[in-house]
């Protein structure tokens, strides 16, 4: 048994611009091999050349961590990334929000959050009844952190993706931020592209409708993506933003059901 866990966080960035990032919660034991697979990351990523690298460890009491259950992960197979698109808003529209809403959102992540051409470090906080954007850095965003699988979970995991072809860490780490961000009550859905310019596809996902993979969200070679929480209005802010930044929150159990659709 660990006596404590480490939060383990990542950043490269060059002049200012993201490039990537990564966070994990890990036993003593697993500390320095994953912060070597972090650097690793940081240092070859697709999207190009790192000029400032940050890691960061803090320990964690054991006493400190939440349990939850992962969401159930179904897949949309789409033949574009229009049809892509079209599925996430009628995805997002299915939880009430209204298509001017999903649409702004959509446009962010499209042309840029952070400024025209440009990504955000973490996510976009969006009102989802006003549509006012609730982070208070626009090009930083909310990075959502201290969060990952138990380690007896990750080998049941891998297995229970492997027959669909999925057991691909990005999609496992998506799953595990998504599953941390639908926790809170507040959040009623998160929107998710990658802005790696290699990875195409992307996700809804939300407590009542799990996680929802959409094979295709954008094109190949786009750079741009990005994350949207869409939010109830009837929230404190700061203290949204402190639990997605610093609960930890450990996944130890799956959910039934894993379904593919075609769109
Ligand atoms: P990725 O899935 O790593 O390609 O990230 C896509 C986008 O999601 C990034 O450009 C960030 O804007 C956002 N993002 C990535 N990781 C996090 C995180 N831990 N918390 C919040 N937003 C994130």
């Amino acid at each position: 048994m660990t006596d404590s866990f480490n939060s383990l966080r990542m950043h490269a960035s060059r002049s200012g611009e993201h490039i990537c990032g990564a966070e994990r919660l890990v036993g003593d034991a697993e500390v320095e091999a994953v912060g070597q697979a972090l650097l690793h990351r940081a240092l070859s990523h697709p999207r190009g050349q790192a000029g400032r690298v940050s890691l960061c460890v803090e320990q964690v009491a054991v006493d400190q961590i939440r349990r939850a259950r992962l969401l159930a992960l179904k897949t949309h197979q789409v033949a574009s990334w229009p049809q892509g698109r079209e599925v996430a808003a009628r995805l997002l529209e299915g939880h009430g929000l209204s298509p001017d809403i999903t649409t702004q959102a959509i446009a962010f992540l499209a042309h840029g959050a952070a400024a025209p051409g440009q990504v955000m470090r973490g996510a976009m906080l969006l009102d989802a009844a006003t549509g006012a954007r609730l982070e208070p850095d626009c090009s930083r965003g909310v990075r959502v952190s201290r969060m990952d699988l138990d380690t007896r979970l990750r080998p049941l995991l891998e297995d229970h993706l492997k027959d669909a072809g999925l057991s691909h860490p990005r999609i496992i780490e998506a799953l595990i931020l998504a599953s941390k961000v639908t926790l809170y009550p507040e959040v009623i859905a998160e929107l998710c592209w990658s802005d790696d310019p290699d990875y195409l596809a992307g996700y809804v996902a939300s407590a009542e409708q799990g996680y929802q993979r959409i094979t295709h969200l954008k094109a190949p070679g786009d750079r741009l993506g990005g994350r949207v929480l869409f939010l109830r209005s009837t929230h404190n802010i700061e203290d949204l933003m402190r639990r997605l930044q610093r609960e930890p929150v450990l996944f130890d159990a799956l959910r039934a059901g894993e379904k593919h659709e075609t769109a």
